[in-house]
């Protein structure tokens, strides 16, 4: 191949642009992402080579060399992993490939403060080294390719970059940097092996540089450092997750965490373990404090790892964490797993299934233990992380209950709600039963689009005269997540806007004998209403859970509710029509102007959509309703 000069894709030349323009305040990461591409390279070559010892060539020790030379100013990260062809080349360093990218350039503000976050969790990658450089040459070789298959890559990180065949005789990458002008400064032994100590100690391949040794200056004046052709390792070159605990500082498991999840804070919460049993595995777990931007991506890749010995095999989400637990970052690492099968029949296996099983249990119990420190914690830090977790990924959290049959009791008690006497998410359902009545035989709550919608709603007017205590959900998972949990520690979950209202023992016998008489009283004008609203709603009944409301609207026991009919409506998904029961409120004065009423028709249908209104929905035909209002007010 002559060289050929190509354009980036679109994507690229803006992430480009990005990184040089936003990443400024942060440049040393060039070095962890690159080293971290090395590595992954290495990584990959061990896992080719379990079917196919011979890509390894004569050189099976794989490692990262780190090299500047300061008349050229450049600086050199080399490995001998698997390489790339010249259409690897071309593919993986023109475009951009990875899921959700789309979406990450959608969220991009044009602000450079809030990029430079969302860039860093998206990962630059390999792109990350135009902040430092001006230009960029990538030489290569696919292992197992013949040495005239090299190919050689530069590009200046503007719009375009030229690829070009070349002779390569080692296996692997080197990309050489040409430093901008204010990057000197990493033409510097002392600085490169701080940086990598920082971001890069954790990577299990030895990282080498070169010696450097004193040279007395002439005639013993101005001596200096120079480089020697002695190579030597500058971190630690053992996995983390393999070392004991004890040796292992907070710090360097928050730095792990931060180059494996590209987040720029410390997790909340982490938990290394080795567990023995019919399978044997290293878990290293972590809870994030902040959720990444593409958490409703739920077929993004997993942030968890699987190792065999040390090999990674793959980070296929859900065969390691269910999907509700998509947040969790980590590395588990098999003593026991087969090598040499395929991904697909690890997926499969038992033994995955089983590491799945422990670790979504470990996860849990991390959970737990944040929980319990919101009333237990030693600080106020310990104690403000649980609600802190349950911010961000609490919605999430709430699908293990359609999703986690096994552990929906332990997902149960880590729920937390916001009530009509708690405006902040954080009462438990334990809280809540704790608090119940004297004759309470339910847990109540209602969901709504918004809290202020939930807490004004007609349904809780009963309710609030009762002193009854009514979660408030506004998640939109909520609805569907509480269809699958029927009851908690043995008491029923009941939503207040479905069925009937039976407050059982809460009501009187006097009250209950009122609401019956008047629910007689009323019963020839309600076989009216009902004739009149017969296309509109289902049923029309008495109720008594409405004080200071003519009437609200309910569905049915098992049915759905209007809001989420709306919310997939809105969504252009497929909803089932829901017919709704109206309620009235017999005592209301509206209502009992019905009776006899020459505008009955009128006062029925603007009953009905008035109740509509008020949960939030709008009347089937708007100009109707406003024609009716029009006519009574005049
Ligand atoms: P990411 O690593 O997140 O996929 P990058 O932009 O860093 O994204 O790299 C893009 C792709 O280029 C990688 O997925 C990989 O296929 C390839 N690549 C980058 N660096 C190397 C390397 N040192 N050796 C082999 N391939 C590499």
């Amino acid at each position: 191949m002559s060289k050929q000069t190509l354009s980036f894709q679109a994507e690229v030349a803006q992430l480009l642009h990005l990184v040089t323009h936003s990443l400024y305040s942060n440049p040393e990461i060039f070095l962890r992402e690159l080293i971290s591409n090395a590595s992954d390279a290495c990584d990959k070559l061990r896992f080719e080579a379990l079917n196919n010892p011979a890509l390894y060539e004569d050189a099976p020790n794989l490692e990262v060399r780190v090299s500047y030379d300061k008349d050229a100013r450049t600086l050199t990260i080399a490995d001998n992993g698997i390489g790339l062809s010249q259409q690897e080349a071309i593919d993986n360093l023109g475009t951009i490939a990875k899921s959700g990218t789309r979406e990450f350039m959608g969220r991009l503000s044009g602000d450079q403060k809030a990029d430079a976050q969302l860039i860093g969790q998206f990962g630059v990658g390999f792109y990350s080294g135009f902040i430092v450089a001006d230009k960029i040459t990538v030489e290569s070789r696919r292992a197992g390719a013949a040495a005239g298959e090299g190919v050689r890559w530069t590009s200046g990180g503007t719009g375009d970059f030229e690829v070009e065949t070349i002779e390569r005789a080692q296996r692997g990458t080197s990309v050489t940097l040409h430093l901008r002008d204010d990057a000197q400064d990493y033409l510097n032994t002392w600085k490169l092996k701080d940086i990598i100590g920082k971001y890069s100690d954790h990577i299990a391949l030895p990282i080498l540089m070169r010696k450097e040794e004193w040279k007395e200056g002439e005639e013993g004046k101005g001596g200096e450092m120079v480089l020697t052709d002695e190579w030597e390792t500058v971190n630690q070159a053992s996995a983390l997750w393999t070392r004991p605990k004890k040796n292992i500082t907070d710090e360097q498991y928050a730095e792990f965490y931060k180059a494996i999840s590209h987040d720029f804070e410390a997790p909340l919460a982490w938990a290394h373990n080795r567990v023995e049993g019919s399978s044997e595995y290293t878990q290293l777990l972590f809870i994030p404090g902040k959720a990444p931007f593409d958490l409703w991506n739920r077929d993004k890749k997993a942030g968890v790892k699987l190792y065999v010995k040390r090999v990674f095999i793959m980070d296929d989400a859900e065969a390691l964490m269910p999907t509700y637990l998509r947040f969790v970052k980590g590395v588990i690492d098999s003593a026991d797993l087969p090598l040499n099968v395929s991904r697909e029949l690890l997926q499969e296996s038992r033994d995955v299934k089983a590491i799945r099983d422990g670790s979504t249990k470990r996860v849990l119990s991390m959970l737990e233990d944040l929980a319990r420190q919101e009333k237990e914690g030693e600080s106020d830090e310990a104690k403000a992380k649980y609600g802190k977790f349950y911010a961000e990924f609490g919605a999430v959290l709430k699908e293990g209950l359609g999703e986690d049959f096994a552990n929906r009791d332990r997902l149960a008690k880590l729920l937390r709600f916001a009530s009509t006497t708690s405006d902040t998410v954080s009462v438990s359902l334990a809280d809540y039963k704790a608090r119940m009545k004297e004759g309470q035989d339910a847990i109540y709550y209602i969901t709504a689009d918004t809290l202020a919608a939930a807490k004004n709603s007609p349904q809780l007017e009963v309710f609030r005269k009762k002193g009854i205590e009514v979660l408030l959900m506004t998640d939109r998972v909520d609805e569907w997540a509480l269809s699958h949990l029927s009851e908690f520690d043995g008491t029923p979950m009941q939503s207040v806007a479905k069925g009937a209202v039976d407050l059982g023992k809460l009501q009187d016998e006097a009250e209950k004998k009122a609401a019956e008489e008047a629910a007689e009283a009323f019963k020839p004008v309600l076989a009216k209403l009902k004739e009149a609203l017969k296309d509109k709603a289902e049923d029309v009944r008495v109720t008594t859970r409405l004080v200071d409301s003519p009437a609200c609207l309910v569905v049915k026991d098992q049915g759905m509710s209007l809001q989420l009919a709306r919310m997939l409506k809105a969504a252009g998904q497929a909803a089932p029509e829901v017919k709704p029961v109206l309620e009235v409120n017999a005592d209301h004065a509206l209502v009992k102007k019905l009776d006899g009423s020459v505008h009955f028709n009128d006062l029925a249908h603007i009953l009905f959509d008035q109740a509509l209104l008020a949960e939030g929905g709008l009347p089937d035909d708007p100009a109707a309703y406003v024609r009716r209002v029009n006519a009574l007010l005049v």
